[in-house]
């Protein structure tokens, strides 16, 4: 792969962004609330709009956002959470990220990459407790050419055990140049996942000292380049507590126009993870610019609110109590059950924390995740079938097309959550989400569709699977 950034020019205009932040502090209450109703019609936020609420200082007013984010998932969104799970391939990485585990300078990290036999056996350990969605993750290294990444995938398809398989596949791994792309794309993934880290450039250099990571324009340049290779499901995210978390949601906005710009299609999901302390990684003991939990509560709905079509991913970085409370704020997909040790899945070990990138915060099991949803009032989805009718850029059609949630996604959610309950839940889990999935399919107002749902959960209780719309 030959790194080129010829003719790339950044699109992140740092004056802008800090003149937009200042004249924000001038909104009043009433530009507030006329920027909410924006976001409620179903607009996505122009900078100045997102950078006023960026700047709210005043209590009521932040609450007004929170409420704003909320009232947004429930009508747009529904009370159904995807779930997901990392599936960490490899940790050898020839950059030298500052926050990062893996990063090349870090001696005490115990290198790993699954073999082909590991790898099943890791989708085997997902599969066997119920998970139908992944996230495939790489370091940067030679070895994960976009062949081997195209391979692993293939691998992880191809992997059957008793009434499970994954069902879809995102990929989190380095950008690639366009042929690169191209290979991986014709394996069948969903989601190209790549995080700008940080949209500071002088930050972003500091923090990137050494191989081809440290090129900021290189990797700002990547999901375009993922654009012309035909991939068009792509997520971005931002690693909160390296900059100003107000420039980063600036940032990740920018982002969103670009490539609506350029491609007319936005980003498919948008992530904000913050910092984890990492294993022989000083610099995650006190990022430089830490992020409250006041404050991130706070960036996620402003998120919600500025694009309002993407799917918002919440991971098991954060603790439990951050998790169940930023869930109302607009969060569509969250991973559960998740190991990110490299083979920790079917095998872990006293070395696991060295095999691994960060800390989690919330190292419940799926089935206690799936419990205390369905407990909270939320339809836990395992839905695919966007993915495999052809139907791409999930999360916009139920934005943008009436109705779709209705018939669609509802659906989907309830018939995979039964799939997941009769072949792999725990007795209270069973029970608890049965009751739920009698409320909500009983609320279906259109009446043929409650009928056929109705119809397919019998089915499936008579022991069908893999049904959807
Ligand atoms: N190596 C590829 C790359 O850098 O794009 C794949 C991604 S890396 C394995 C996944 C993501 O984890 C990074 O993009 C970064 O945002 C995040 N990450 C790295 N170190 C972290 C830490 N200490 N705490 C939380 N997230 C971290
Ligand atoms: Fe390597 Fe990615 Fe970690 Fe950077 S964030 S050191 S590129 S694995």
């Amino acid at each position: 792969m030959k790194i080129s950034i010829e003719g790339v020019r950044s699109f992140i205009p740092n004056g802008e962004i800090e003149r937009l932040l200042e004249a924000g502090k001038n909104a009043d209450a009433s530009r507030i609330k006329e920027i909410i109703a924006k976001s409620l019609d179903k607009n996505r936020l122009n900078p100045d709009e997102t950078a006023a609420l960026i700047s709210v200082k005043d209590r009521e007013l932040r609450q007004l956002i929170l409420e704003g984010a909320h009232e947004l998932k429930e009508r747009i969104y529904g009370n159904r959470i995807v779930l997901f799970a990392p599936l960490y391939v490899g940790n050898e990485c020839i950059n030298d990220c500052v926050y990062c585990g893996f990063r090349i300078s870090n001696k005490d990290c115990h290198r790993a990459t699954l073999s082909h036999d590991d790898l099943v056996a890791e989708t085997k350990a997902l599969v066997d407790v119920g998970h139908k969605r992944l996230i495939m993750v790489y370091g940067e290294h030679p070895m994960y050419s976009p062949e081997y990444i195209a391979e692993t995938v293939q691998t992880v398809y191809a992997t059957k055990h008793d009434n499970g398989e994954i069902r879809r596949v995102n990929i989190n791994a380095a950008p690639l140049d366009i042929e690169g792309f191209r290979t991986v794309k014709a394996s069948g993934i969903g989601t190209y996942q790549i995080f700008q880290e940080t949209y500071h450039e002088e930050s972003y250099n500091k923090l990137h000292p050494k191989g081809p990571k440290s090129s900021f324009l290189w990797r700002l340049d990547g999901l375009d380049r993922a654009m012309q290779a035909g991939i068009d499901d792509l997520g971005i995210g931002a690693l909160m507590g390296l900059y100003d978390w107000r420039f980063e949601v600036m940032g990740l906005l920018y982002h969103t126009i670009h490539l609506e710009d350029r491609f007319g299609v936005g980003p498919h999901t948008i992530s904000f993870p913050r910092i984890e302390a990492a294993n022989g990684t000083d610099f995650t003991t006190h990022p430089p610019y830490q992020v409250s939990d006041e404050d991130f509560k706070l960036l996620v709905a402003i998120l919600r609110l500025s694009v309002p079509y993407t799917g918002m991913i919440l991971t098991a970085r954060e603790p439990i109590a951050v998790r169940n409370e930023i869930l109302r704020y607009g969060v569509s997909q969250i991973d559960a059950g998740s190991s990110i040790g490299v083979g920790d899945y079917a095998h872990k070990d006293d070395e696991s924390k060295k095999k691994s990138q960060f800390v989690l915060g919330d190292t419940r099991s799926l089935d206690d995740v799936v419990f205390e949803l369905a407990q909270g009032g939320y339809i836990p989805s395992f839905c695919t079938s966007c993915y495999r009718a052809g139907r791409t850029g999930e999360h916009f059609m139920e934005f943008a097309i009436p109705g779709f949630v209705k018939r669609f996604c509802t659906p989907n959610a309830l018939l995979t959550f039964a799939e997941y309950l009769y072949d792999f839940s725990s007795e209270r889990t069973l029970k608890v989400g049965l009751e739920l999935i009698a409320r909500e399919s009983s609320q279906i107002e259109d009446q043929a569709m409650r009928i056929s749902v109705l119809d397919k959960l019998q089915e499936m209780q008579a022991g069908k699977r893999d049904l959807y719309y």
